[in-house]
């Protein structure tokens, strides 16, 4: 749901105290099998500014990556916060804190990416629609329904949130067709 790569500086910020609320965002996006990708991401409790400063960079972030989304523990930060825009238009910019999803209906196979998985690619089952309850950067709660590609998103995005990736939920042939490249990726990986 989020493909690509990308290159950007980081935009850590401080909250009143010396305590950093966000670490500094790395040069590069936290790929497989990089250990932070597989944490369970803990809420978002302190709405200062510095949270809407990384729900914005993580948009730009995403953009330039070609992704339609990307969660807190792509860009090193274990919080439960993730964006996306489903169409590429500036005012479809959607950033959801604390997340839950409710009420998931139906179910639709589609080929998913994943920006911390470079070139691989898997069909990966997905419900159809539902509901997100989340909050805001300014910890506003708020609903939306969706279907399709957003429900999409959503489902994949929260996944990142539990520690859970889509090389995960693809199915036997996906693996063996994703093997090479994630040993590959393994390799490269310098901890
Ligand atoms: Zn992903």
């Amino acid at each position: 749901m989020d493909q690509g790569s990308h290159n950007g500086n980081g935009a850590g910020r401080f909250s009143g105290e010396q305590e950093m609320v966000f670490p500094e965002l790395p040069e590069r996006m936290v790929c497989y099998p990089d250990p932070r990708l597989r944490e369970a991401c803990a809420p978002i409790e302190d709405f200062d500014d510095s949270v809407a400063a990384l729900a914005e960079r993580m948009l730009q972030i995403m953009k330039t990556g070609d992704g339609v989304g990307l969660a807190g523990p792509q860009v090193g930060v274990c919080r439960r916060i993730f964006v996306c825009n489903p169409t590429g238009r500036p005012e479809d910019d959607r950033v959801y804190i604390n997340p839950e999803l409710l009420d998931l209906v139906g179910t639709v196979e589609a080929e998913e990416g994943c920006l911390s998985l470079p070139e691989i690619r898997a069909v990966i089952h997905r419900a159809r629609k539902g509901r997100i309850r989340a909050v805001d950067v300014n910890g506003e709660p708020f609903e939306h329904d969706g279907q399709d590609l957003i429900a999409r998103i959503w489902q994949h995005e929260n996944d990142h949130l539990g520690g859970r990736l889509i090389i995960d939920r693809m199915d036997a042939t996906d693996r063996i067709a994703n093997k090479k490249q994630l040993a590959y990726l393994e390799a490269q990986f310098k901890g």
